[in-house]
């Protein structure tokens, strides 16, 4: 059976009406800074996912808070490509960082497969948030963990564990951090590994694969999302959602991320704000509960 936590729709659709709202709004960002997106001309197939990522400029916000936050010698490059300018003579491959070009590869195709996805759960969920809304969320979320990768490569920054699972930490904190509803942006991520979730059981490439499986990410965006505010976003715990076993460990597996990548990017930070203290010293009840 293919689940997506049921409380996960409900409290989304509460985030998404502020959400959008920086996201349509934001200016084109100015070339050379932390970000610099390039679009390939769309072919007719492609119009729409081009359409999609003009309008909403959802690369270029995510760019901003990622400059708001970190100061970095030459920019990061994000090619969006297509038929008409393909990647590695791949004209819709999921999205990479190549080490070689320092570049992001998002392409139309891909930008599709996640609106049919999300399309598809909607209509069975009986979601009401439009597709293309959760799409350019998720796209966002897609773009940070991407970020995540290009930053551990091009700083060096040490990784223990495994990077894909630490890259989708970064990339819920960066969601969290652009503030205005940014929670939303994990959670329609957490919907789009839902969606691409078959329901089959897990054979040997998906337990030898670099990711944690599809549904052990819905439940870590969850409980870091839960985890980052509990009083909240209590309401993503229970029968429906994140199990409470789990949900009582969120706050501080929230804390620990944040704290980690603080001190790893520390050095690239544009505000160099105290180091968070360790978790035994923050005293009793400063994590906040429900
Ligand atoms: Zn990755």
């Amino acid at each position: 059976m293919r689940r997506l936590p049921a409380a996960v729709a409900a409290i989304a659709a509460v985030l998404c009406m502020a959400a959008l709202v920086p996201i349509a709004s934001a200016k084109p960002l100015p070339p050379g800074k932390v970000v610099a997106v390039e679009y390939a001309p769309p072919t007719a197939e492609e119009a729409a996912a081009h359409d999609l990522l003009r309008r909403t400029r959802v690369l270029e916000r995510a760019g901003r808070t990622v400059g708001r936050e970190l100061a970095l010698g030459r920019p990061l490059k994000v090619r969006v490509v297509g038929a008409n300018a393909p990647a590695d003579d791949d004209p819709a491959p999921g999205p990479y960082y190549d080490p070689a070009n320092r570049t992001i590869h998002l392409s139309y195709g891909f930008v599709d497969d996640v609106q049919a996805a999300l399309t598809r759960l909607v209509r069975r969920e009986r979601i009401r948030i439009r597709p293309a809304v959760l799409t350019t969320a998720a796209t966002e979320f897609i773009l940070y963990h991407e970020i995540g990768h290009a930053l551990v490569h091009r700083l060096d920054v040490p990784v223990t564990g495994r990077e894909e699972d630490a890259v989708d930490q970064l990339a819920a904190l960066m969601s969290v951090s652009r503030g205005k509803g940014g929670e939303f942006v994990p959670l329609a991520a957490a919907m789009l590994f839902a969606a691409w979730d078959d329901g089959k059981a897990p054979g040997a490439a998906e337990y030898a694969d670099e990711h944690s499986l599809k549904q052990q990410r819905v439940y870590s965006f969850v409980c870091l999302v839960y985890g980052s505010n509990p009083r909240r976003f209590a309401d993503l715990v229970g029968e429906d959602g994140l199990p409470v076993q789990r949900a009582e460990r969120c706050p501080a597996e929230w804390y620990q991320s944040y704290r980690s990548w603080t001190r790893l990017l520390r050095p690239y930070a544009r505000v160099k704000a105290p180091i968070p203290p360790p978790i035994d010293r923050l005293g009793q009840g400063a994590l906040p509960r429900r």
